[in-house]
């Protein structure tokens, strides 16, 4: 860490506040973990937020944009408005016990965090609490937002949210994202994205004794399947397409009604996931009249790619530079190296020096439902040092810190950087200026209108049969300690 010499009078007020409530950091994020909720099932995990900054004089709205587990929390008025946003959710079949090497489950093929949502949801709700302690106790004017996105994992939320004008009014925005560095970058980061599911409609009939009388829905997902796979060999490197069967039928005596697929469509800008959807729609087409079926399709989110400014990625490593990398132990470093050898991934422990700003002008075939909100208004996303680097995330590895020192340092770090590069926002409302001066200029004419179709509602029963059937065994684990933040 570095000295305290030279920071500003609203840094200090920052870190004071952050470093004394470390102990409520590392209790969300470990609440939220042993929560471990799929997307859009994320109920307990919104309720502790949202009771946390409403009890820190912030007004919530639940529920926003049709998400159960969305919200929106507001602190002051006017202008500026600065708008901090993250994800809480989990992915299935990744229950990992925390602060040990080897992949161990908490309950055996229950979902988990593997990758660091749930210390997001903790840097999140530290930085609102401590940017608003600031505001008040400086007398700084304008208004912070802070969002809960939902269902990050399957890309849902944020489209949403711009589509029914919640950043209409919003001038910059932010969004904190766990990793293995310290580090802001501006550019494009993120591919473009569309979910949808194809269901195909047949009739039954028995398998054995009168199959023709059958139309099997089934054959029209695999029929599309064999579709795609042939397309692949038109896609250009950069473009995407997968896929899970989520209804393959019931039992092979009776031939399948109603058979389902799920599909991600990955491209480098919207235009190129769009021509990308309109294909796969073509080949659907196609299943379906060799295999005497209806195809019926439901886009479940459309996000455009994440791309950040480059003003408020200066802003945030301006920020990130005097916080500096945690003070790991030898036994940190150890736990990081053994898991790293175990995850077969290069063994060279944490890091120990922030990473410098850099520029990206290539998206990275990962996606964020973030990404509608960077078209809309200067965006920047960084990274706080809370997992191992190196390690992929949704591996058992990359769960194994995250209810654990490490995580809880990393957190503690990245909402000093984040609170502090938040309030200068309203302590120096020219580098809002400044941001949406080179936001202006980074669009290069791009008009932004959102891929999402203007009557979609949210999937709201998305993993809820994963959860139900989960969430007893997981309850068991819950922490029965509390966050408590004190000013
Ligand atoms: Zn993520």
């Amino acid at each position: 860490m570095s000295t305290r010499g030279n920071l500003s009078p609203e840094q200090s007020f920052l870190f004071d506040f952050i470093d004394r409530n470390a102990r409520a950091i590392a209790l969300l994020g470990d609440n939220i973990f042993y929560f471990g909720e799929l997307g859009m099932q994320e109920f307990e995990t919104a309720k502790l937020m949202t009771g946390l900054l409403e009890k820190a004089g912030f007004k919530v709205e639940r529920g926003i944009s049709g998400f159960p587990t969305g919200f929106c929390a507001t602190y002051g008025a006017g202008d500026p408005v600065v708008a901090i946003h993250t994800e809480y959710d989990s992915c299935p079949d990744n229950s990992q016990v925390a602060g040990v090497p080897e992949q161990r489950f908490i309950v055996e093929g229950a979902p988990g965090h593997c990758e660091g949502h749930n210390v997001n949801g903790a840097v999140l709700v530290a930085t609102a609490i401590a940017a608003r302690q600031a505001m008040e106790r400086f007398g700084f004017k304008g208004t912070l937002k802070v969002f809960g996105g939902p269902a990050e994992e399957q890309l849902v939320s944020r489209p949403y949210f711009v589509r029914d004008g919640w950043f209409d009014d919003v001038d910059v925005a932010f969004h904190n994202h766990i990793g293995g560095e310290f580090s802001a970058t501006h550019g494009l980061l993120q591919s473009a994205l569309i979910s949808a599911t194809f269901t195909f409609h047949g009739e039954t009939a028995h398998s054995g004794v009168a199959p023709w009388k059958g139309r099997d829905a089934l054959d029209g997902v695999v029929l599309m399947d064999v579709g795609m796979a042939q397309y692949r060999e038109h896609m250009r490197p950069e473009m995407r397409a997968h896929r899970v069967i989520t209804n393959g039928g019931d039992q092979p005596n009776v031939i399948p009604r109603t058979a389902a697929v799920w599909w991600f469509f990955r491209d480098g800008n919207a235009e190129g996931a769009t021509k990308l959807f309109e294909q796969a729609k073509k080949i659907a087409q196609g299943a379906a009249l060799m295999s005497n079926t209806e195809v019926s399709i439901d886009v479940l989110s459309a996000v455009w790619p994440l791309r950040c400014n480059r003003t408020l990625a200066e802003l945030l490593q301006r920020h990130i530079e005097p916080v500096g990398m945690p003070a790991w132990t030898s036994d940190e470093q150890a736990l990081a190296r053994a898991l790293q050898e175990n995850a077969k991934a290069k063994v060279e422990g944490l890091k120990r020096e922030v990473s410098p700003l850099t520029g990206q002008s290539v998206p990275r075939t990962s996606a964020n439902d973030a990404g509608d909100i960077s078209w809309k208004v200067p965006m920047a996303k960084f990274y706080y040092p809370s997992n191992v680097p190196n390690i992929n995330f949704h591996h058992w590895a990359a769960g194994a810190v995250l209810a654990h020192s490490i995580a809880h340092k990393g957190a503690v770090a990245g909402a000093k950087a984040f609170a502090a590069a938040v309030v200068e926002c309203f302590s120096n409302p020219a580098v809002v200026a400044e941001a949406r001066r080179t936001f202006k200029d980074e669009l290069a004419g791009v008009q932004y209108k959102p891929m999402l179709p203007a009557g979609q509602k949210p999937p709201v029963e998305l993993n809820r049969a994963i959860m139900e059937k989960f969430r007893p065994a997981m309850a068991k684990h819950y922490l029965k300690e509390l966050p408590e933040f004190t000013p």
